[in-house]
């Protein structure tokens, strides 16, 4: 093994998107081997006494325990933080481990954080319950809505949070003004990437301080193994590595593998799903029992246009109303698809379908559904790499009902 990895990779300078994903953090061993092995080791054995030492007092940037550091692991780390464009990342046991790393890094008691209500539920809670729980305050506001964002800054504001495009409704944030916003207020932008990654979307080069990752999502891409990943500034990732060291939420090797090989299809993949998405919308948006249908990429989508500005594509996720709007006619069509799976997990090849109002934003009061714009009648699909045609087919026998 090298002792410095960083060292090898000079060949990958100014490489594009699509060569980092299939090389990028690869440290071919004295085997020769050709893919990624799975170093499925807890600890790692010294040389000498001196270099054991030399390790332990941080001289030696070699391993020392899986929870440290991992050489599948790091691998992983170095591929997504050369795909986000960043400079370093840190693998996580889940996206919830990501988000929960980042702020018990960077946050302190006193602190305040200002995050987009239209977050992943659990999110929320993290945010609301846990770390108010230590002294960490918190404000929500509509993602969309700039004003607000401002009008909650606080001298003591430290952290403001978002994801773009949000769930389920698909409302596109404006990363630039809301760096420029952190940033005139002396904090930090963190964007959850998971609905767009890399490969259509790159928060960092928009002006965001730090990505999180649900790899659990797209980056693994067919419903596998947990995990997550945080990339940022390398001085900052350091902070949240040290977390991780001493708290323990890692990523286990096996899963880090399986994350090296999906990244390496990640914007076939991401492009595909698009691409679905974009034709199922389209025909939603003409049948006849269909209202709303929520997808960026629809030129009538309040985020349209800055979608087109921030994304390549418009990713795989989207919803929509059945007429009449209401929970009986959205739990038909949900009942009769065959293809789809009924699980609200979501960036799988495998089309997900889920009604939010009484799953994934069940936990909402009524008020506060309505205003996330989720309707009793809402569906959301998660597009996955099956036929457009027999996708189409699977709704219309729940649609062909009401
Ligand atoms: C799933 C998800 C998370 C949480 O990730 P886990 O891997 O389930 O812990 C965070 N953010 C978004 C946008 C997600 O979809």
């Amino acid at each position: 093994m090298t002792d410095h990895h960083s060292d090898s990779f000079d060949f990958l300078a100014g490489a594009e998107l699509d060569t980092l994903a299939v090389r990028a953090g690869q440290v071919r061993g004295p085997e020769g081997e050709h893919s990624e092995p799975i170093y499925t080791t807890s600890s790692f054995v010294f040389a000498s006494a001196g270099q054991a030492a030399a390790r332990f007092r941080g001289d030696d940037p070699g391993n020392v325990y899986s929870r440290y550091t991992n050489p599948t692991v790091r691998t992983f780390e170095d591929r997504i933080a050369a795909l986000e464009g960043g400079e370093a990342g840190v693998a996580t046991a889940s996206g919830m481990a990501a988000i929960l790393s980042t702020c018990m890094a960077l946050l302190s008691a006193g602190d305040h954080v200002v995050c987009s209500r239209s977050v992943f539920g659990t999110t929320t809670v993290l945010f609301t319950k846990y770390l108010q729980k230590f002294g960490v305050q918190v404000d929500l506001v509509g993602l969309t809505d700039l004003a607000a964002w401002e009008q909650s800054l606080k001298p003591n504001t430290r952290l403001l949070f978002l994801e773009t495009p949000s769930n389920p409704i698909c409302d596109v944030a404006d990363v630039r003004k809301l760096a420029d916003l952190a940033h005139s207020n002396g904090c930090l932008l963190v964007v959850d990437n998971c609905f767009c990654t890399p490969a259509l979307q790159k928060p960092l080069a928009l002006g965001a301080d730090i990505v999180v990752h649900s790899a659990t999502k797209f980056l693994d891409g067919q419903g596998r193994c947990m995990g997550g990943a945080v990339v940022g500034r390398a001085d900052q990732m350091a902070e949240v590595t040290a977390f991780l060291r001493t708290c323990g939420p890692t990523m286990s090797p096996f899963n880090a593998w399986v994350f090296v090989k999906g990244l390496e299809t990640l914007r076939l993949r991401m492009e595909a799903h698009s691409a679905s998405a974009l034709a199922l919308a389209q025909w939603l948006d003409e049948h006849p029992k269909v209202g709303k249908v929520n997808y960026a990429g629809l030129p009538e989508h309040p985020g349209h246009s800055l979608a087109v500005q921030q994304q390549s594509a418009f990713g795989g996720v989207l919803s929509f109303e059945v007429l009449p709007n209401t929970r009986e006619a959205a739990w038909t069509v949900v009942d009769a698809a065959r293809i789809m799976s009924l699980t609200a997990n979501l960036g799988d090849a495998k089309t997900t379908i889920v009604h939010p109002a009484t799953t994934t934003h069940g936990r909402l009061s009524d008020e506060e559904r309505s205003a996330a714009g989720i309707s009793e009648g809402l569906i959301r699909v998660a597009v996955g790499l099956e036929s457009i045609n027999d996708l189409k087919k699977d709704l219309d026998r729940g649609l062909s009902l009401l």
